[in-house]
């Protein structure tokens, strides 16, 4: 066994474990802090600083060159940085009295000590695969590196299959069944949650569930995979339910688990969210070990909790402050909102913050609002729904978080509402955004101008909303109310909430005498917006106790 302990006289040596996103940043950012220090990193894939986050267009042809997805070579890195990246290298174990890892080649099998004075961890982390009967099947996947991505690529060029399974119907497994479905399969998705896009509030992620099957693909949810059927090669998933799935290949996208086995291993802290627990300068348990990315612990700005948040993102700002800090420096990573956006089959869903269930599990009294905009002015030709969620702090109007889903102009609504989070700005704020506008790429009331109009009014108690799901709760509980549908008599046709007595808005002022003042009442329409008109007339009409459903009855179906 060798030993590259051995650094140069007052020289600085900085190891990083891991170079994809927080290693690769992490190396960079030590050289521009050190420019005299030996930094040398171990990988133990093929591949440096590829681009994971493509991997799913890499699958579905969109990005049409593999090269494009690897965003340097061990060489760039020497040329651009004197770095030495070693591909196919890795650590096996962490000796912290020693400082130094050892190391395994993967192509010889031979191993050596390389020592250390700053380590920087980023081993991320792993594809989950759950242990179904029926593995290992060379038709089952998972997208996580460029090889498991040639090898989905490799399997359908090759097998011509006609169906596919995608397990787990979170970011990844969205993006991944829009690749299959672009490469002609006919997919289906399962998900053991009772909803897709897991992260979202249920009634968001309602309008993901809905945009998919229009698009044809099949969605399980509430039911999960029992074994995987076959010969060769898996033929069908069998599910809790019964059902029997036929397919010709099976993607397992159900979550990452973070690569702890060397900070184990080596005694360092792990946190109660199961992460490698760091402080705000990215430095663990150990002062000359620093982590970053997937396999850390980030704190959430808003609650304070530490939480887990693989993203890359967050990931490569951790790197950037791990690296400065591994190579003498002094830098900050105060944590996340959590903002994340995700595409699928030409609908955009974007969250910040927290979700309405986050913020319930974090104990903050909230309310919600919902808005439905158009993303430009109607008059202007590609006008589309945007669909907006606010949480909001009650009694202070501060925003929680937000999300949002629609076909254009999401990710700038998300970024504004991300950075409204950062300022710590109130809902009373966002109504007062000075945003750009012309036809083409908002209205004189921009969506998230819209959204703040909502938010503010029920936070200055203009108006009380209720629900979809607290409406049910009362309803189930047999409560007395009084539920009018403001609108048309043919949107009532199509179908109205059980007990409901139609009332348009255009006749409301006509038939105040049809309705009890002193009864409950709650009103609803499509959107919302009827529902408030109707809400104020009646308010200011004698009626005690009025209430509008939130965002109508758009969110507030089965
Ligand atoms: P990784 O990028 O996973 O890198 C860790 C590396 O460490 C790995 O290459 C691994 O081989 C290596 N390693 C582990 N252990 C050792 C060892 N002992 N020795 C040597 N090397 C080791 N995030 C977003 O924000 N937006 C997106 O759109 C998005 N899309 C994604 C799509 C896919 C398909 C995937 C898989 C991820 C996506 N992510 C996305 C998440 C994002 O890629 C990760 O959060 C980010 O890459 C984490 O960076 P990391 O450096 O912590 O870990």
């Amino acid at each position: 066994m060798g030993d590259r302990s051995e650094g140069h006289e007052g020289r600085r040596t900085i190891v990083v474990i891991g170079g994809v996103a927080g290693g690769a940043g992490a190396a960079a950012k030590a050289r521009r802090t050190d420019e005299h220090a030996e930094i040398v990193v171990f990988e133990r894939g093929p591949h440096v600083s590829f681009a994971n986050c493509g991997l799913p267009m890499y699958v579905g042809g969109e990005i049409a060159r593999r090269d494009d997805l690897l965003l340097q070579t061990p060489e760039s890195f020497w040329r651009r940085f004197r770095i030495r990246v070693h591909v196919r290298h890795e650590v096996v174990r962490i000796d912290r009295a020693g400082r130094r890892v050892e190391v395994r080649d993967l192509t010889s099998g031979a191993t050596f000590w390389q020592g250390y004075t700053a380590l920087v961890l980023a081993p991320g982390a792993g594809a989950i695969v759950p242990p179904w009967p029926g593995l290992p099947a060379p038709n089952v996947f998972t997208v996580k590196t460029v090889p498991d991505s040639d090898a989905i690529r490799a399997w359908i060029a090759e097998r011509s299959p006609r169906r596919a399974v995608v397990v787990g119907a979170g970011f990844i497994g969205l993006e991944t069944a829009e690749a299959l479905q672009r490469r002609g399969l006919h997919v289906t998705i399962v998900e053991a949650l009772p909803q897709v896009a897991p992260t979202f509030d249920a009634d968001v992620a309602v309008l993901i569930e809905r945009h998919l099957r229009e698009q044809g693909v099949d969605v399980i949810t509430g039911d999960a995979i029992t074994r995987l059927e076959g010969g060769t090669a898996v033929e069908a998933v069998a599910l809790a339910s019964g059902k029997l799935i036929p397919t010709d290949l099976v993607v397992v996208s159900v979550g990452v688990r973070p690569e702890l086995k060397l900070a184990r291993d080596a005694g360092l802290a792990i946190g109660a969210a199961g992460g490698i627990a760091v402080d705000d300068r990215q430095r663990t348990s150990d002062p000359s070990i620093f982590a970053a990315g997937d396999a850390t612990e980030v704190t959430h700005l808003v609650t304070g909790a530490k939480v887990r948040l693989p993203m890359a993102g967050p990931a490569n700002k951790q790197g950037r402050v791990a690296g400065c800090n591994a190579a003498g420096g002094d830098m900050r990573f105060p944590g996340v909102y959590g903002t994340a956006i995700v595409e699928v089959l030409g609908l955009v869903a974007a969250r910040t913050g927290l979700s309405a269930r986050e913020a319930a599990a974090a104990g903050l009294a909230f309310d919600v609002s919902y808005t439905h905009s158009l993303d430009h002015a109607g008059y202007y030709p590609g006008a589309e729904m945007m669909h907006l969620k606010l949480v909001v702090e009650r009694g202070t109007a501060r925003l929680l978080g937000a999300q949002v889903v629609g076909e254009r102009g999401v990710d700038k609504r998300i970024d504004v509402l991300a950075t409204a989070l950062a300022a710590g700005m109130k809902v009373t704020d966002l109504e007062n955004l000075d945003l750009a506008y012309a036809p083409q790429f908002s209205s004189a009331k921009d969506p998230v101008v819209m959204a703040g109009f909502v938010a503010a009014n029920v936070a200055r108690g203009e108006i009380a909303t209720v629900t979809c799901a607290e409406l049910r709760g009362r309803v189930a509980d047999g409560a007395d109310l009084q539920l009018v549908d403001v609108r048309t008599p043919a949107e009532f046709a199509t179908g109205h909430l059980p007990g409901a007595r139609s009332v348009p808005i255009d006749e409301l002022r006509d038939r105040l005498g049809e309705l009890d003042p002193a009864r409950p009442t709650v009103v609803y329409c499509k959107v919302g917006f009827r529902g408030y008109l109707a809400a104020r007339l009646l308010q200011q009409s004698g009626f005690g106790a009025v209430e509008n459903l939130s965002g109508g009855l758009l969110v507030c179906q089965e």
